[in-house]
Formats: structure tokens, sequence, C-alpha cells
């Protein structure tokens, strides 16, 4: 068939575009679809500390454009296009997009990444925007002067509490329990911050507000007990969710929508590999998702060698 990829990469965060550098640099003949912006959700990271090679750090957009540039160089073809589903045909996927555009493919990385999770309480989706956010790097600088609460407990959480305080008066930071999940270094960081204050044990009842964002309405889980904190901004930071819903049918997934996959980055279906955040693993981080797609575009190499020599 004209036009048919070796290999089709379904995302352009850090796993899609090493899964991109790795394939391209290997010789094969590969895309990268992406929906948005490369570098998934690192590209919304103000400062990433802990990928070796940067110790002063380095800006989640700036190294999301290296990756970008990396992999492009050695021949990647990059097109912005949602996938919408992935078809199995006897020699090719069809990896179909929004655009009703269908790009035939020997074999497919799944590297789409995973969302934010949302709060699921009243006033979040009225306004999401005016005052409700998901990215403090991206709308943190909106908060100047004024006080904001962080949901979750997680390193998110805590690194959108330490990135806000650059902008807000006062940073609340709500969770759920009594002990952080974040990594202790960050947690010392907030413990030692003034500017951050900590609401134990509470969840969100509701955020208020008519146009935009005044308060939210927290309650104890262990007393019941209801109080109002007033603030303009609220940064829900409580997880993520895959983004999976195409694989469905075609790739197994475990009751959390994460795609399965073996050592060798293999799912149940032969010929599609998946990588990163998207993937049932137990370290989500920058330099886990480009491993994973350095690891699936080799495996995926060596089964297109295999596929050939039969
Ligand atoms: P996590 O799943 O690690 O944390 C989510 C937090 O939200 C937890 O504290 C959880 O509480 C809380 N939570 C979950 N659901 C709700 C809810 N419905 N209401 C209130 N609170 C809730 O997610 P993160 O986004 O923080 O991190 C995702 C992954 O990315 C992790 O693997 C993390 O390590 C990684 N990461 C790494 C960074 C780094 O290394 N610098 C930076 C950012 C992320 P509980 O603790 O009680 O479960």
């Amino acid at each position: 068939m004209v036009g048919i990829y070796d290999l089709v990469i379904v995302g352009g965060g850090p796993a899609g575009l090493t899964s991109g550098l790795y394939a391209s640099r290997g010789g094969l003949k590969a895309l990268l679809l992406e929906r948005m912006g490369t570098g998934g959700q690192a590209a919304m990271t103000h400062l990433i500390e802990n990928y070796p090679g940067f110790p002063k750090g380095i800006g989640g957009a700036e190294l999301a454009d290296l990756m970008t540039e990396q992999a492009k160089k050695f021949g990647l073809e990059l097109e912005y296009a949602e996938v919408t589903g992935i078809d199995k045909t006897v020699d090719y996927f069809l990896v179909k997009t929004a655009g009703n555009a269908a790009y035939p493919a020997k074999a497919v990385i799944i590297a789409a990444g995973a969302r934010p999770k949302k709060l699921g309480v009243p006033g979040e989706d009225k306004l999401a925007g005016a005052g409700v956010s998901y990215c403090a790097t991206c709308d943190g600088a909106f908060f100047k002067d004024r006080d904001v609460v962080v949901v979750g407990g997680g390193n998110t959480a805590l690194e959108d509490a330490l990135y806000l305080t650059r902008f807000a008066g006062r940073v609340t930071v709500v969770h759920r329990r009594d002990s952080l999940r974040a990594a202790k270094i960050l947690q010392e960081r907030a413990f030692q911050n003034p500017r951050i204050e900590f609401e134990w044990d509470s969840v969100v009842r509701r955020i208020t507000g008519e146009r935009l964002v005044e308060g939210v309405v927290l309650s104890n889980v262990k007393t019941g007990e209801e109080k109002t904190i007033p603030a303009s901004g609220v940064f829900v930071a409580v997880g993520h969710l895959p983004n999976s819903d195409f694989v469905r049918g075609l790739a197994a997934l475990d009751e959390g929508g994460y795609v399965l996959v073996n050592q060798r980055m293999e799912t149940n279906c032969p010929g599609v590999f998946a990588a990163g955040d998207i993937c049932q693993k137990g370290f989500r981080q920058v330099i886990t998702a480009a491993a994973d797609g350095a690891a699936a575009a080799h495996f995926a190499q060596e089964w297109l060698t295999l596929r050939q020599q039969k």
C-alpha cells in the first residue's frame, strides 16, 4: 500500500516524542499524531527539576520543544489531529482522526497520556475558566495578590501551591487526609512557605460564585463541620484519568482505563504498543514516560522486523 507508515504514534508527550525519536533514528517511517501541542502534561509544568541533564531544572515547555526538535531532526513526521479510533485489518492498522483522515500503519504506539481528574462538585463546571483551573502554570499569573485554593495532596498539588505563591496572596491546600502523598522535598518546601496554609481532613463540597469563583465550601471528613474559604481561584490537582477511550475494544485496559502492557510495552493486540502515563504503572514521571517510549519504539521495530521475515 502506498503511503503506509511503519509506525504511527498517538500522543506527543515525552513518551510519544521519545518513541518518535527512537523510531525515526532507527530508520522507520514514523508519524506522530498529537491533538494539541507537543509535550503533554510536562509542557504545562513550570520547572522540571528531576529530569537528568538539567542541573538547574528546565521549563516544561522548553523541554517539550527540545524533544520535538530532536525527534523531527531524524525524520519523524508530526501532524496535529485527534485520534478517535484504531481499526485492525488483516495487514495493517488504520488510525482514524476527528478530521476524518485515516493513517495506515504496520504498528502503533499508544502514548496519549492522561488528563486531570475533576472534583465533580457543584460549581466546578460552571466556573471552569472563571477561577476553576486544572493548570497552575497556565493560569497562576491571573491571580496576582488574590487568595487561591489548591485541592489535593500529591506532587501536582504541592508543586502548584509552591508555584502559585509567586502570584497569589494566600494559598490554601485542601487535602482529604491528614498526611500528604507528595514527595518529602515538596512537603518540606510547602511547610516552610509562610504563604501556604493547609486544611486537613477536608473535602470541597461546592465552589461558590455566580460569574467568577468567590470561594469554596469545605466539609471536615472527621467532624462533618462545614466552613467557607473565600478565594478567587480553585486549582484542582486530584490526580488523572487515562485518555484511552479510543483504545477500548482494541487492547485490554484495567478497571481504571489504563492500558495493560508487558515488559516489552506490548498490549494484548499484536502490533499495538503503549507507553507513558496511559499505561498501568506504579510511577509516572517525565523520565519514566520517556523510558517507556524508547522501549516501545525498540520493541515495535523488533516486531516489525520479525513480521517482515515471516
Ligand atoms: P496523585 O494521584 O499522586 O495525587 C492525587 C491527590 O489528590 C492525592 O493526594 C489524593 O488523595 C487526592 N485526591 C484524589 N481524588 C480526590 C478527590 N476526589 N477529592 C479530594 N482529593 C482527592 O496525582 P498527581 O497529579 O499529584 O500526580 C500524578 C503522578 O504524576 C504521580 O505519579 C506523581 O508522582 C507524578 N508527578 C510527579 C512530579 C514530580 O516528580 N516532580 C510532579 C507532578 C506529578 P489521597 O492521597 O488521599 O489519595
